[in-house]
């Protein structure tokens, strides 16, 4: 029987071939102590023609459910079962995972320095290292993102709404939420506009711990994409994709008092325009600040600290119409 021949990948120099399943370390640069720093990189290579898929985390140092979400579909894929190719990366910036932290060494934010410079600060390094070794030969990507620290977000898919493409990849994924935003200047999300690879973001859970509820969510969201891709069958598990509602805009709720911040919503609730939903108290419980809903919408986001600063973003509503 004839096949049509696939073309192997290249990275970092190792070569990946239809049917392998390889483990590759990208060296990004020394730590001053002269050992090599790597980002490990999982490829899985279908033995039939296929698009390529990039499943991302950790491009936030401390955002780790995403790194989960890989693990948990990494254990069922399988190169003989598999048109395409998916390119699993659990940690992109080990510096900061390695630190608790959001942030590279230098300080700066890797979410903000793509596609990144050979010869530019370390985030920018990192940045042109993974966009050449993996954004470029990505046609669809996951991007896997938590709050940031301090925050809690409702599991929820960011991509422009007005993107036919960026759409109907989040609507496969069934989040119970897209939420429209437009490209921040620097991130990966934007860098793939250019290389043409259609990328959506994951947002859900907290930093530093696996939110189990979030990781199932993302896992199933995966294999409909895969399924859609007609890349391989989801493995029979319990489906939580659902029908994603879609939020044209988001804004957050500031506090008007500094204080103890109690909310008395949960995460995926929805609220109603001037509705109460928290409070801000003194620390010994005596009310100071009402905190009411400044439009109709879901609550998506919060502040998972209750000390509160006046003006500080504690609560983010989307908006649906
Ligand atoms: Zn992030």
């Amino acid at each position: 029987m004839e096949t049509s021949y696939i073309p192997p990948l290249e990275f970092a120099g190792t070569k990946v071939y239809p049917g392998e399943k390889k483990r590759i370390e990208i060296p990004i640069s020394r730590l001053p102590t002269q050992t090599w720093v790597s980002v490990p990189v999982q490829v899985i290579f279908g033995i039939k023609p296929g698009p390529c898929v990039a499943l991302i985390a950790g491009i936030h140092g401390d955002e780790i459910n995403g790194m989960e979400v890989i693990r948990e579909i990494l254990r069922d894929l399988d190169p003989q079962h598999l048109a395409g190719c998916i390119i699993l990366v659990p940690v992109v910036n080990i510096f900061g995972f390695l630190h608790n932290s959001r942030y590279l060494p230098d300080g700066r934010d890797l979410n903000r320095s793509f596609p990144g410079n050979s010869k530019g600060s370390m985030a920018a390094r990192l940045a042109h290292l993974f966009t050449q070794e993996v954004l470029k030969k990505a046609d669809y990507a996951v991007d896997f993102h938590t709050a940031a620290l301090g925050r809690m977000n409702y599991p929820h898919i960011r991509t422009s709404i007005r993107s036919k493409d960026g759409l109907a990849l989040a609507q496969t994924f069934g989040a119970p939420v897209i939420v429209h935003s437009k490209t921040i200047e620097g991130s990966l999300r934007q860098a793939a506009k250019k290389f043409h690879c259609k990328l959506i973001v994951f947002e859900g859970g907290e930093v530093n711990r696996f939110n189990n509820d979030v990781i199932q969510i993302a896992v199933s969201g995966v294999w409909q994409i895969l399924k859609k891709l007609k890349m391989c069958k989801p493995v029979k598990k319990r489906d939580m994709t659902t029908k994603s509602k879609v939020a044209k805009s988001s804004t957050w709720v500031r506090a008007h008092r500094s204080g103890i911040f109690r909310l008395f919503k949960n995460l995926g609730d929805h609220v109603t325009q001037k509705e109460l939903i928290g409070v801000v108290t003194n620390i010994f419980g005596d009310v100071i600040s009402k905190v009411r809903a400044t439009h109709d919408g879901m609550i998506i986001g919060m502040a998972s600290d209750p000390k509160v600063h006046k003006g500080e973003a504690i609560i983010h509503i989307a908006k649906f119409s």
